[in-house]
């Protein structure tokens, strides 16, 4: 017998006969003699409808606590539906929203982090022998304002449980059949990976792959949570993410990801001396603004150029502040960019294996895709591109990398 979180996301949940299905699984589970805690996300679509709503309401309608409370109103209804569903199947099933829980989360409206889970409540229900099902995706901070997670928070919500619960394993149910080689919508030679690390997940994840919300891989890893990731539509064995182990570090490269939320600034001929940078980030950082690649060119005559990426919808305030400094740094121009997206390979075997890199270089130019700007790190190289050659970057890389054979190779061969 094991204790088991089960969270289903929007598709899954798309209709009253698919959260009859849900039942159905989680019937399933109940019957093998496990106890069951599940974490719903809202019905597909209707987050993106309430957040219609909010900003039809107000233009300042973000950031605001009453944003929050309507955005985490879809979980409400789909927890309530599942009850329901449950208790028609003879199941019965205990519905609790964040604050009920409770989730207790700092205040940050949209993007809130989980501080604390008390858990006396669901364990309550669960030795009454209920079933607990949890709204995914929000929280109640100290004061007692409703918050959520930001969009995907449900991964977050069923991880950070299983944590706190020390449940035995945490399944994410999804409309793919695990985590991929890239992301199968837009490239047919996918293939599914059996097993991946938890670094390697957090990787893909913060570089796009929204299969599941990078914070919720974070709270996985610290807490050592094995997760499955697996469809709501087949019985396929998913992805299970978990430690690293020695066949990982035999593929150099895991998965290709791309992100098209992010945008370019360039600050050209800015004078050579130093702080400039701190003059230039530091009040970006003062107003949330997250900075991600920064490159800097090689000074030419006392003066350099300065090129970083924000999040496209934070690209007109840091275009702002950035012109503004420019004049009083007096540097000659501030350029931008919104039609660039990022395209990363990521591999935990990239510790051991050369030449990657320059395998994915050369891959993007042979097929005329101009890379802007490169970052690194331990296990990831990502390039900006243009946006329109997003899908065929990453089919290229695809097939460079190999990465639609079954066989695990020893070597990239470069
Ligand atoms: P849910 O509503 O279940 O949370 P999401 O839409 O958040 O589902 O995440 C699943 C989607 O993530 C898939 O439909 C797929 O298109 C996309 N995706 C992007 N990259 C990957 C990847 N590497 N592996 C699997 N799915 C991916
Ligand atoms: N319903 C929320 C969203 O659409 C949370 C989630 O699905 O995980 O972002
Ligand atoms: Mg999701």
């Amino acid at each position: 017998m094991a204790l088991i979180v089960k969270k289903f996301g929007g598709t899954s949940v798309g209709t009253v006969d698919k959260i009859k299905n849900v039942g159905e699984r989680v019937k399933a589970t109940l019957e093998k003699g496990n106890d069951v805690v599940v974490v719903l996300s809202a019905m597909s679509g209707d987050t993106n409808r309430l957040i219609g709503l909010a900003n039809e309401a107000s233009s300042r309608a973000l950031g605001t606590p009453a944003y929050d409370m309507i955005l985490s109103s879809g979980e409400q209804v789909s927890i309530g539906l599942l009850a329901l569903a449950l208790s028609e199947m003879g199941i019965e099933a205990t519905p609790m929203l964040g604050w009920q829980v409770p989730i207790v989360t700092d205040s940050m409206n949209c993007s809130a982090r989980i501080s604390e889970i008390k858990t006396e409540g669901i364990l309550g229900e669960l030795k009454k022998g209920r079933v607990v099902i949890v709204a995914g995706f929000q929280g109640v901070d100290p004061e007692g304002h409703i918050t959520t997670l930001g969009r995907g928070g449900s991964d977050t919500t069923a991880v950070a449980i299983a944590a706190a619960i020390k449940a035995d394993l945490c399944e994410i149910y999804t409309d793919v059949d695990g985590v991929f080689t890239t992301d199968p919508s837009i490239c047919k030679e996918a293939r599914k990976i059996e097993k991946i690390s938890y670094d390697e997940m957090l990787e893909m994840a913060s570089l796009g792959a929204k299969v599941l919300q990078t914070r919720s891989v974070e709270f996985a890893k610290k807490y050592d949570v094995p997760l499955m990731v697996r469809s709501s539509f087949s019985d396929r064995e998913g992805t299970l993410v978990c430690k690293e182990d020695k066949e990982m570090e035999k593929v150099a490269v895991s998965g290709i990801t791309y992100n098209k939320n992010e945008a370019k600034i360039s600050v050209v001929r800015v004078p050579d001396r130093p702080g400039i940078a701190a003059m230039l980030f530091k009040p970006l950082t003062e107003k949330g603004i997250n900075v991600d690649m920064i490159v800097q060119n090689i000074s030419h005559a006392g003066h350099t150029d300065m090129t970083f990426t924000v999040l496209k919808e934070d690209y007109p305030r840091a275009f702002d502040i950035v012109k503004e400094i420019a004049d009083d740094i007096e540097a000659e121009n501030v350029d931008g960019n919104t039609d660039i997206a990022k395209i990363s390979i990521v591999g935990a075997g990239m510790r051991s294996h050369a030449g990657v890199a320059s395998l994915m270089f050369e891959t993007l130019s042979g097929n005329g895709v101009n890379i802007q700007m490169i970052s690194t790190s331990e296990i990831k190289v990502s390039c900006i591109i243009d946006e329109t050659q997003t899908e065929k970057a990453v089919e290229v890389l695809h097939k460079a990398f190999e990465l639609g054979k079954n066989e695990v190779k020893e070597e990239v061969g470069i």
